[in-house]
C-alpha cells in the first residue's frame, strides 16, 4: 500500500543538506521563507530533514540527532492522506506527532493545493509555539499552488510570525510568482537544468505527446521499443521521456484547471503514474522499456480531451 503512493508519502531517507540550509542550521541564522527547487525526492527529503533539525533538542548540528524526545515525536511515520477539501481527510497534518512541524501537499484527488490549505497553514502558523519552539510549514509540492493561493500566501511571506519558517519545496520555481520566489532564501538544487520542456529533443517528444490521445496501442508500443538496448543508454533515455512527460503533463493539467475544467481524475492518476514510474526507473531497476511502456499507456488514456 505505501508503495501505491509514494508521491504523498513522507520521505524517510535521510538527506545530506545543501550548504544553504547547513549553514542556517549551525549558525542559528534562521530565515523565514525558503524556497527549495530541484527535480526528484532530494528537496522534499531535505526540506523535511531541515524542519526536524529546526525543532530538534539537539547541539546545533547540520541534522536532525534522531535520539531527543523531539526528533522522536517528528519521526516520520505511515502519513495520512490528506484532502484539499477536508472531506475525505485533513486539509493539513503534522509531520510525525510534533505539533510544531506543518506539512501541505496536494490532497489525492485535488487538481491543486488549495486555497483552504494555505489559509488552514497561516491560521496554524499565527499560533504560539508549544513551549517557545520554532514553527515550521513544509509546502511539499507548491508548483500545485495556483496564483490565488500564492497570493494568500504572499501575507505570510510579508509579515511572517516569530519564530517561524515557511519552506517551498518545488520540482521548478517557475511557476511561482516572482513577488513569492523573491521573499525567499532560494536553495536550488543540482540538476535543475532549466526548463524540462526546453531543447531539440524535449520538443520531439512534446510533439508526440500533443498527439498521444489519438496514438493506437501498437504505435505506443513501438515507441516504447525504442528504449531497449544497453539499460544504460535505454534508462537514460526513458528517464528523459519521463521528465519532459512528467512537465507536459503538469501544465497540461495547471491550464485546463485555470480554465476552469475539473474533469482532471484521469490526468492526474497518469501523472500519478508518471511519478511511480520515475521512482521504478530510479531505484527498483526497473525494464527501461516497461516502463516506457507503461508511461505512454498511462499518458494516453489519460490526456486531456
Ligand atoms: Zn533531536
Amino acid at each position: 500500500m505505501a508503495d501505491a503512493e509514494p508521491s504523498t508519502g513522507h520521505p524517510v531517507a535521510a538527506a545530506t543538506l545543501p550548504p544553504g540550509l547547513r549553514e542556517s542550521l549551525i549558525s542559528g541564522r534562521i530565515h523565514s521563507a525558503y524556497l527549495l527547487s530541484g527535480p526528484g525526492d532530494a528537496p522534499r527529503n531535505a526540506a523535511l530533514c531541515f524542519a526536524r533539525a529546526l525543532v530538534c533538542e539537539g547541539a546545533p548540528s547540520e541534522a536532525p540527532c534522531g535520539s531527543c524526545g523531539t526528533c522522536r515525536r517528528s519521526e516520520p511515520g505511515e502519513p495520512i492522506a490528506l484532502d484539499g477539501a477536508g472531506k475525505k481527510g485533513p486539509p493539513m497534518r503534522h509531520v510525525g506527532d510534533h505539533p510544531d512541524l506543518l506539512w501541505i501537499e496536494r490532497g489525492a484527488s485535488d487538481t491543486r493545493v488549495r486555497i483552504g490549505q494555505v489559509r488552514a497553514l497561516q491560521a496554524a502558523m499565527r499560533l504560539r509555539g508549544s513551549e517557545g519552539s520554532h514553527r515550521v510549514a513544509i509546502i511539499a509540492d507548491a508548483e500545485w499552488l495556483n496564483q490565488e493561493a500564492q497570493n494568500a500566501l504572499l501575507r505570510l511571506l510579508e509579515e511572517p510570525p516569530p519564530r517561524t519558517s515557511l519552506v517551498l519545496v518545488t520540482q521548478s520555481p517557475a511557476g511561482l510568482l516572482a513577488t513569492v520566489r523573491s521573499r525567499c532564501q532560494r536553495i536550488a538544487f543540482p540538476a535543475t537544468t532549466g526548463d524540462a520542456l526546453e531543447g531539440e529533443e524535449a520538443a520531439e517528444i512534446i510533439d508526440y505527446l500533443n498527439r498521444i490521445s489519438t496514438a493506437s496501442i501498437p504505435q505506443l508500443l513501438d515507441w516504447a521499443e525504442s528504449f531497449r538496448g544497453p539499460r544504460a543508454i535505454a534508462a537514460a533515455g526513458t528517464n528523459e521521456l519521463l521528465g519532459v512527460a512528467s512537465a507536459w503533463l503538469h501544465r497540461e493539467i495547471c491550464q485546463a484547471a485555470e480554465a476552469g475544467r475539473t474533469d482532471l481524475e484521469g490526468p492526474l492518476r497518469a501523472f500519478e503514474t508518471v511519478q511511480r514510474c520515475r521512482k521504478g526507473l530510479a531505484q527498483r531497476n526497473a525494464n527501461p522499456q516497461m516502463v516506457a511502456e507503461r508511461a505512454l499507456l498511462a499518458l494516453r488514456d489519460g490526456a486531456l480531451r
